[in-house]
C-alpha cells in the first residue's frame, strides 16, 4: 500500500538514473572545455564520483562536504564544468530544497543556453522539472521534461534522450496517464539500447512494470519485476534491486497476497538496511511491511513496525507519507475493536489524501470508515462514505479501463488479444461489484427506514430509485457491453434453461458456434475501431435474421454462440446460411469500403446424452473447427 511510497521509489530511481545516466567520462569529453589543468582532473574525477552514484547514501552534512570539495576543485573561467557542477549540485539539493535547486538550474540554464551545450541543457532541463515537479505539482514538470526531449532530440543525444522519455513517462504515470507513460517508457527503452545503455535499459524495466501495475495488468508487472530482480541481484545494483522489490510488494498488496506482500518487503527492509543505507527507503519498506501484517489481522504487529516507519520518516523531515500512515493505523486500531480510535485516524487521513488527491486510497479510506460508522451502529454514516466508496470505485474502474483502451489502440502490443479478453471479464466482474455495492446499500437502507419512521418518505423515493439502478445493472451484468447481445454468462444461463425445457418434452434443439473469419487482419488492416464496428454489425445482422425466442450471445472475442430451441437440423442448416449470407453482404464505409467479412459456423443438434450446453457447444466448435479448415465462410454439421 502506499501513495508516495510507490511514486518516491519510482522517483528516486529515475533520480538515480539520470543522474549516471549519462555520465561524460574523463576520457570522452566534448570539446569546448578548457584545456585540461590539474585541477580539471580533480574536479572530473569527483565528478564521475557523483554520477557514479557513490555519494547517494549520504547524510546532507557529509553531502554539502562533498559538494565543496567539487566546487573548490573547479578551475575558473571553465564554464562548462561550471555548468557540469551546477547540474550535480541541484540533483543533490533537489529533495532537501527545491525552490534553491530551481533557482540555481534557472541560472545556469540561462547560461548553458548561451554557451549552446545541448546535453548539459538535457541534463539542466531534467533537474529543473523535477524540482519543480517537487515545490510546485508534478504537472509544472511537464515543460521542461518537452523541452529536453526535443533538445536531445535534436542533438542526436540517445542516452540522454532516453533520460528525458523516461522522466516524462514516470510524470504521466503518477498523473495516472499510463498509456502515455508506456509510450514514453518504451521509447525510452529503445533509445538506451541504441545507446548501449544496458544497465539503464534494465533499470527502466521497473518503470514499465510499474506502468502495467497501474493498469491493472498484474501478470505482466510480474513478469518485468522478477526480471529486473534477478538482473539487479546479479550485478549488485542495490537502490534498483530495492525498487524492483517494493514494486513487487505493491503487486502482492493489489492482488491480495498479504503473505507473499510481508516476505518482499522483508526483503526490501534488507536491501534498504544493509546495502542501500537510505532511511527514506527503511521508512517505505516498514510501511509497506506494516500493511502486509494489517491485511493479515496482525494488528498489534503492525502497529510497532508503522511507529518504526515513522520515526525513519520523521529523522530525514519526510511527510509525504502522513495520509498512508494514518489510514492505515485506522484500518489497524479498527481491527482490533477500537473504532472511535480509527474515525480520528481517518479524519486526518482524509484530509492529506484529498490534498494529495490519492483516488485509490481515498476509496479505501472511504470503505474502511463505512465499515467503522456500521460497526457504531451509525448507518447513515455508513451508508454515505459507502456511497463516496462506490462512486470512487467506478471512477478508478473507468479509468483504468480507458487506459487499457488507450494502450490497445496504440497497437504495440504483442499479447493484444489477452488483454481483450481480460478487459470483457474486468468489465463483467465492475458490473458485479456494483452489484453487490448496491445490495449492501440496500441493506443500509432497509435499516434505516426501519429505525427513522420520519424519514420513511424520503428514503423510500430513494430505495425505488436504488432498485431501478439494480435492475438495470442487474441486465447490463447478463449483457455484452460493444455488441448489446447477450454476454457468455447469459447464453450458458439461458442456453441450459432451454435444453432442460427440450429434453422435458423431447423437442428438437441447435446449437450453432459461429466465429469471424481473419479478424485478426480486420485489426491489423483497418483498425481496432473497424474491428469493433464489424462485430457489432456481425452480431446486429445475426441477431435481426433469428427469432424472437432463439438465443444469440457473444462468447469470446469474435466468437458467438446461437442457441436455436425447437429446430430441427435441416431447419438449422437454412438458419445458419442465412446467417453467414447476411454477414457475407455487409458493406462498410470509408475507409473501409475494400472489407468483405464473413464468418464460419459449426452446427450441431441435441442429443439424448447431452446434459448440458457445454456439451452441445463442444461439438458445434468441433464442426465450426472443419469450417475454419476447409476454407472459412461455411457451416459445417457435427449431427
Ligand atoms: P480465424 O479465421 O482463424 O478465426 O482467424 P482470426 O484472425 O479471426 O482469429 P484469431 O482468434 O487469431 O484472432 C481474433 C482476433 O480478435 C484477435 C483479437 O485481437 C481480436 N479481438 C478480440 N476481441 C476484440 C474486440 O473486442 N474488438 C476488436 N476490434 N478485436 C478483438
Ligand atoms: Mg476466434
Ligand atoms: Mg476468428
Amino acid at each position: 500500500m502506499s501513495t508516495c511510497l510507490s511514486r518516491c521509489t519510482v522517483m528516486a530511481l529515475a533520480l538515480a538514473m539520470w543522474l549516471v545516466g549519462f555520465p561524460v567520462t574523463a576520457q570522452e569529453r566534448p570539446d569546448g572545455r578548457a584545456p585540461k589543468t590539474g585541477l580539471a582532473h580533480v574536479f572530473d574525477r569527483q565528478l564521475q564520483r557523483f554520477q557514479s552514484g557513490q555519494f547517494d547514501s549520504l547524510d546532507a552534512a557529509n553531502l554539502q562536504q562533498e559538494l565543496d570539495q567539487l566546487r573548490a576543485s573547479l578551475p575558473t573561467g571553465d564554464t562548462l564544468r561550471e555548468l557540469d557542477f551546477r547540474a550535480v549540485q541541484c540533483a543533490h539539493t533537489l529533495r532537501q530544497d527545491p525552490v534553491a535547486a530551481l533557482k540555481v538550474v534557472e541560472q545556469a540554464l540561462l547560461r548553458a543556453r548561451r554557451v549552446d551545450a545541448a546535453e548539459i541543457q538535457v541534463r539542466l532541463l531534467l533537474c529543473a522539472g523535477l524540482a519543480r515537479g517537487i515545490s510546485q505539482t508534478p504537472a509544472d514538470a511537464l515543460t521542461d521534461f518537452d523541452q529536453a526531449i526535443s533538445l536531445a532530440r535534436a542533438a542526436g543525444l540517445q542516452a540522454a534522450l532516453g533520460d528525458s522519455l523516461a522522466q516524462r513517462g514516470s510524470l504521466h504515470s503518477l498523473q495516472g496517464e499510463q498509456a502515455h507513460a508506456l509510450l514514453d517508457f518504451l521509447a525510452a527503452q529503445n533509445h538506451y539500447r541504441i545507446a548501449g545503455k544496458n544497465a539503464l535499459a534494465e533499470a527502466n524495466l521497473i518503470n514499465i512494470a510499474t506502468v502495467y501495475r497501474r493498469m491493472g495488468e498484474y501478470a505482466k508487472a510480474g513478469e518485468y519485476l522478477r526480471q529486473t530482480r534477478e538482473a539487479a541481484l546479479r550485478g549488485g545494483k542495490w537502490t534498483e534491486l530495492f525498487t524492483a522489490l517494493m514494486q513487487l510488494g505493491f503487486l502482492h498488496d493489489d492482488t491480495h497476497q498479504p503473505q507473499q506482500a510481508e516476505q518482499t518487503f522483508t526483503q526490501a527492509l534488507e536491501i534498504a538496511s544493509e546495502r542501500t543505507g537510505m532511511r527514506q527507503d527503511q521508512g517505505f519498506a516498514r510501511i509497506g511491511l506494516a500493511t502486509a501484517m494489517i491485511n493479515q489481522q496482525r494488528y498489534r504487529e503492525g502497529l510497532v513496525v508503522l511507529d518504526q516507519a515513522v520515526a525513519d520518516l520523521t529523522s530525514i523531515d519526510d511527510t509525504s507519507s502522513a495520509g498512508d500512515l494514518q489510514l492505515l493505523r485506522g484500518i489497524a486500531v479498527a481491527g482490533m475493536g477500537n473504532h472511535y480510535r480509527a474515525l480520528e485516524h481517518y479524519g486526518q487521513a482524509l484530509a492529506e489524501l484529498q490534498r494529495s488527491g490519492n483516488q485509490r486510497y481515498l476509496a479505501r479510506l472511504y470503505r474502511a470508515r463505512a465499515d467503522s460508522h456500521e460497526a457504531l451502529g451509525n448507518d447513515a454514516g455508513a451508508l454515505a462514505d459507502y456511497k463516496q466508496y462506490t462512486a470512487l470505485r467506478e471512477t478508478l474502474t473507468e479509468n483504468m479501463r480507458s487506459e487499457q483502451t488507450a494502450v490497445l489502440r496504440q497497437q504495440f502490443d504483442a499479447s493484444r488479444r489477452d488483454m481483450e479478453n481480460r478487459r470483457l471479464l474486468a468489465d463483467q466482474q465492475a458490473r458485479e461489484q456494483q452489484l453487490q455495492a448496491l445490495m449492501r446499500m440496500r441493506h443500509w437502507q432497509w435499516v434505516a427506514i426501519g429505525l427513522a419512521g420520519l424519514l420513511l418518505a424520503v428514503l423510500g423515493a430513494l430505495a425505488a430509485r436504488q432498485l431501478g439502478r439494480l435492475r438495470r445493472l442487474r441486465v447490463l451484468a447478463m449483457t455484452d457491453p460493444l455488441t448489446g447481445v447477450a454476454n457468455r454468462r447469459r447464453v450458458e444461463r439461458m442456453g441450459n434453461e432451454a435444453i432442460a425445457h427440450a429434453r422435458e418434452r423431447s423437442r428438437a434443439l441447435c446449437v450453432l458456434s459461429l466465429d469471424v473469419d481473419h479478424f485478426k487482419k480486420v485489426n491489423d488492416g483497418f483498425g481496432h475501431a473497424v474491428g469493433d464496428e464489424v462485430l457489432v454489425r456481425v452480431a446486429k445482422t445475426c441477431a435481426s435474421a433469428l427469432r424472437q425466442f432463439d438465443l444469440l450471445g457473444r462468447v469470446g472475442g469474435e466468437e458467438f454462440l446461437v442457441v436455436l430451441p425447437d429446430t430441427r437440423l435441416e431447419q438449422a442448416v437454412e438458419v445458419a446460411e442465412r446467417l453467414r449470407q447476411g454477414v457475407e453482404s455487409l458493406r462498410f464505409q470509408e475507409p473501409a469500403t475494400e472489407l468483405r467479412a464473413s464468418i464460419s459456423l459449426g452446427l450441431t443438434a441435441l442429443r439424448d446424452e447431452d446434459h448440458d450446453l457445454a456439451a452441445l457447444a463442444q461439438r458445434a466448435d468441433v464442426a465450426l473447427y472443419r469450417a475454419k479448415a476447409g476454407g472459412r465462410n461455411r457451416t459445417e454439421v457435427e449431427p
